[in-house]
């Protein structure tokens, strides 16, 4: 039975790269018929937050990755915050140390460094030295006496670890380079380096699916978790399987403070879930060598965690947005209506909001939902209908603009007043007619009539817009343009 997990901790907001963290443990649980646990990592009061908590968790509801054992939905293994899970830690800690595991390390932060520094000078490896890895009872209390504090340090066995990581296969690591490491800090908070495979140990994970930059910490948890099962607190290993960074701009490593990162910021501009589990999963993973526009179900039937691809994955905005479009192309119009109206009837800077008209936004809606690629687009691609008066953008008027425009508008005008404003082909064929009439194309006719109504040089289909916003604010914008 295939139990994976996904472990954030609670400091700052939610980003890219966690995400795809969640969203491939959570594709590998369902494409298994597994259990996905959320476990919130809340160690560090100094840097953990309530409000990053909460966003957490709406985050992952908001995409749609359930979990099976966690916050909220409680479990077999609850509690689910580590912050409630301190016995336990103390508990393990204190069987680690009487089985000879870990041991009380007293060195001062300066006496490590300068150590260090020495090893480094001399060209041998600078990791922990083992200085108090055998301290005698006399030392110990010669120690306290001196008032010294002491953190609890892991002893890593001496010989080297092999494992096969999921995603990049064999992996050795020589016993000189993962020294004995910190466990227990001075003041008796559990660290990261214990609290992690005590609880994937506890929760029995069996896959755990994380970020390439843990991977140093893999040989670490692989000799704890012998410990742990030696003394009864683990069954077996789980598996390993690192996933491959995320670069951003300039092939940099995309961190969690890059503004690119955050996952509100792809929310906040109208990703609809799907398009972005979708593009996330493609950091690292492909569908098909043809094929990149899939739904999540498609995802799950299919995802291998055997495919991850080892590489460093690129961010590219572009293609998210892009298939973003696609799954927008994708709903039916009602669910495309209603998904547009958060950011048509938030407060914005396009309209006042009671100039807003549902019967002619659900009217445009069809003809606008090929044109946004994120929801957030909308808003100008409609602002025609529901402004007293179109945007002002001089630049429209020169941009691709033929012939003698006020010529043109003066012809169009005339035609369209006498057409018939229920029905599109009347609309268009005055302004196809005033365009013969100037030796224009009924491209480069209808441009000039687009931007007297709408402020933009492109936008929503022109003759359904003007039948839409209808005949008098049409021939008013036309003559305001003219005046
Ligand atoms: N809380 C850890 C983090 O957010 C989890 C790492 C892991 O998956 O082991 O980095």
């Amino acid at each position: 039975n295939v139990r994976v997990r996904f472990c954030p901790s609670p400091t700052g907001n939610p980003h890219v790269g966690l995400v795809r963290t969640a969203l491939f443990n959570w594709a590998f649980a369902r494409h298994n018929g597994g259990t996905m646990v959320f476990r919130i990592e809340d160690t560090d009061a100094a840097r953990d937050s309530e409000e990053s908590y909460e966003q957490l968790l709406d985050s992952m509801r908001w995409l749609g990755l359930t979990w099976d054992e966690g916050p909220e939905v409680g479990g077999p293994h609850a509690p689910y915050r580590q912050s409630q899970r301190m016995d336990l830690y103390k508990e393990v800690a204190a069987k680690l140390i009487e089985g000879g595991y870990a041991y009380p390390c007293y060195c001062t932060t300066e006496e490590l460094d300068a150590r260090r520094e020495a090893a480094r000078a001399a060209g041998k490896p600078s990791g922990y030295d083992g200085h108090c890895r055998d301290l005698s009872a006399e030392q110990k209390q010669a120690y306290e006496a001196e008032g010294r504090v002491h953190i609890v340090r892991f002893r890593m066995p001496d010989e080297a670890t092999t494992f096969t990581d999921l995603v990049r296969g064999e992996i050795t690591v020589q016993a000189e380079n993962v020294t004995d490491y910190g466990i227990v800090r001075a003041n008796g908070a559990p660290l990261y380096t214990l609290v992690n495979p005590v609880d994937d140990a506890a929760m029995e994970i069996t896959h755990v699916l994380r970020g390439e930059d843990l991977l140093s910490s893999t040989p670490r948890q692989i000799a704890l978790y012998k410990a742990l099962i030696e003394l009864g607190f683990a069954k077996t290993i789980p598996a390993f399987g690192h996933l491959p960074y995320v670069m951003g701009e300039g092939n940099k490593k995309l961190s969690k403070r890059d503004p690119q990162a955050s996952l509100n910021l792809y929310r906040e501009r109208g990703f609809l879930p799907e398009g972005l589990l979708n593009y996330l999963s493609l950091l690292g993973w492909s569908f098909s060598a043809d094929q990149d526009v899939f739904s999540v179900q498609d995802l799950i039937e299919k995802f291998d965690i055997a495919d991850v691809n080892a590489n460093p994955a690129r961010f590219d905005l572009k293609k998210a947005e892009a298939i973003n479009a696609d799954h927008i192309r994708m709903l039916d119009v009602k669910a495309f209506t209603a998904a547009c109206e958060p950011w048509l009837k938030a407060p914005h800077a396009n309209w006042a909001p009671e100039d807003f008209d549902q019967a002619k936004w659900e009217a445009i809606a069809p003809h606008a939902q090929t044109r946004v690629q994120v929801l957030s687009d909308i808003t100008a691609n409609v602002d025609f209908l529901f402004r007293q008066e179109p945007v002002e953008d001089e630049g429209s008027w020169t941009k691709a603009m033929k012939g003698d425009p006020v010529a043109l508008l003066t012809t169009a005008r005339a035609g369209l007043d006498t057409a018939d404003w229920s029905d599109q082909e009347s609309l268009k064929n005055a302004v196809l007619a005033a365009g013969e009439e100037h030796g224009l194309k009924l491209g480069k006719a209808q441009a000039p009539v687009r931007v007297a109504v709408t402020g933009r040089t492109v936008g929503l289909p022109l003759f359904e817009s003007l039948e839409i916003l209808g005949k008098d604010k049409s021939l008013a914008r036309i003559d305001a343009a003219l005046a």
